[in-house]
């Protein structure tokens, strides 16, 4: 498991060294995940900066990591506490996933963007570009 993220991280982190062009139309400038363990939970000290930084709804990404990590969580603050000892360096894979799941538009990369519902669907609606583009949920 902790490796599987350590090889996630490692590729990531040459991806986003070896092609600056894939994410240079991505002005967003995200901050590295402050994690910390308290006994048995993991605190995520700076969390609240991503859904603001984001432009999304704090319990939405909150719920998405929960999700991903098979665990509980809360807010608390800025803080946002999770249930185990959960590995420090998934944090930031995990927020890309979900920039790229649920933020980044798919036609030009924007950060830019917010979300529309019609009926049950979700779309991503882009402020740079104006594509409209289904939400995978
Ligand atoms: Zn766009």
């Amino acid at each position: 498991m902790v490796q599987s993220y350590d090889v996630l991280l490692k590729r990531l982190r040459s991806q986003l060294g070896a092609s600056g062009a894939k994410t240079s139309g991505n002005r967003l400038e995200l901050p590295d995940p402050a994690v910390i363990w308290i006994g048995n939970k993991t605190i995520f000290r700076n969390f609240l900066e991503f859904p603001r930084l984001l432009r999304r709804d704090s319990s939405k990404l909150l719920m998405f990591l929960a999700k991903e990590l098979a665990t509980a969580a809360s807010l608390d603050g800025d803080r946002a506490i999770f249930i185990g000892r959960k590995d420090p360096n998934s944090f930031a894979v995990l927020i890309n996933r979900y920039m790229k799941q649920a933020v980044l538009c798919p036609v030009c990369n924007s950060p830019d963007t917010h979300e529309e519902r019609v009926k049950r669907l979700q779309f991503l609606v882009c402020e740079a570009c104006g594509a409209k583009s289904p939400i995978k949920s």
